[in-house]
């Protein structure tokens, strides 16, 4: 009590030893700044302002949920294959949701929230970490630490199979600490992301001896159109899920590990029958990725190929019916 009482009388005579005139000039800037800002938000002056909620910080965390993109007329879903060198992360906004798939390698983090914010994402709905290796799950710890999730998606590895890698405990980390519900990725499993969207996880379908095999593929269908997403799943993986008689058909399809020839496999594309193939990979990556079998093996069925190496991020936006492409730069030869 005595400290407050003691600050309260120091106040008081800064303010009794403070000239009436600077109190005076004080109050006529606060009022030309008033006057700036109400005249700003009118749009009355030839120059931008910042306005009061920017100034006060109060933007109202209860907000509806601002759409990321500007998804016009009848779209109901765009995916972002985002350039983060080799490695995979895909995010999927719908008028009410969105959904990422992977975060690249650790140094691509911040590169990732950064694309976040740009697309407006204020909060992740579902997270999908494919599989353990460094270029998928690399970026996700950041982007937990920075947008909340409501639910992590994992494969369910045998415990033999589970890294001890620091990447990989500095992902389960981050999940405890955000104290966010794990799901482990079964076939079947299915997301309303509003709109008509529906996400629905294929895969994994059995155990594997290694760890690309175990990535979950899921299927994203809006209306007609739809799109698989395979993480690094390899040609084992891909035999399955064949086998397993699901709906594979799909109009986009994510090669599978950044278009090497460990994947897509003759019968995964008949199966699969894409128009369009996005390919996530670095420049002159040290894989050799795509693989030029893949790369012929595509341009034979004429399928349109996008590669994040040289296009950087590749955005495809559908309305159900149709799908228009997006590249953030033209294709380098
Ligand atoms: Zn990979």
């Amino acid at each position: 009590m005595s400290g407050k009482k003691s600050n309260i009388r120091m106040i008081q005579k800064i303010i009794d030893r403070t000239p009436t005139w600077l109190f005076l000039i004080v109050a006529m800037l606060v009022m030309v700044f008033c006057t700036l800002m109400t005249m700003s938000e009118m749009g009355w002056l030839p120059f931008d302002m910042p306005n009061w909620s920017d100034l006060l910080n109060m933007s109202d965390s209860s907000a509806p949920y601002e759409p990321a993109v500007q998804l016009s007329g009848e779209q109901t879903a765009c995916v972002h294959f985002i350039d983060v060198g080799q490695g995979d992360s895909i995010l999927i906004q719908t008028r009410e949701q969105a959904v990422l798939i992977d975060a690249g390698e650790r140094d691509q983090g911040p590169a990732v929230c950064d694309y976040l914010k740009a697309a407006g994402v204020q909060k992740l709905d579902l997270v999908i970490a494919t599989h353990p290796h460094s270029d998928h799950i690399g970026g996700l710890a950041d982007v937990l630490a920075q947008f909340s999730a409501e639910e992590i998606l994992m494969p369910a590895l045998p415990d033999d199979m589970v890294p001890t890698t620091s990447v990989f405990l500095r992902l389960l980390d981050a999940v405890e600490t955000q104290n966010i519900p794990v799901t482990a990725a079964k076939p079947g499993l299915s997301y309303d992301l509003g709109s008509g969207v529906v996400l629905t996880v294929l895969a994994p379908v059995q155990d594997y001896k290694d760890l690309n095999n175990y990535s979950v593929v899921c299927r994203l269908d809006s209306g007609e159109t739809s799109f698989l997403f395979t993480g690094d799943a390899e040609k084992a993986a891909e035999a399955d899920l064949i086998a397993a008689g699901g709906d594979l058909r799909a109009d986009v399809l994510k090669a599978g590990h950044h278009g090497s020839s460990t994947s897509s496999s003759d019968a995964f594309l008949n199966a699969v029958s894409p128009k369009i193939v996005a390919i996530s990979c670095g420049q002159n990556n040290d894989y050799g990725h795509p693989h030029k079998e893949v790369l012929a093996s595509l341009s034979q069925r004429g399928i349109a190929v996008y590669r994040t190496d040289l296009q950087g991020a590749v955005t495809l936006t559908t309305d159900g019916t149709d799908i228009t492409v997006q590249t953030g730069k033209e294709a380098a030869q």
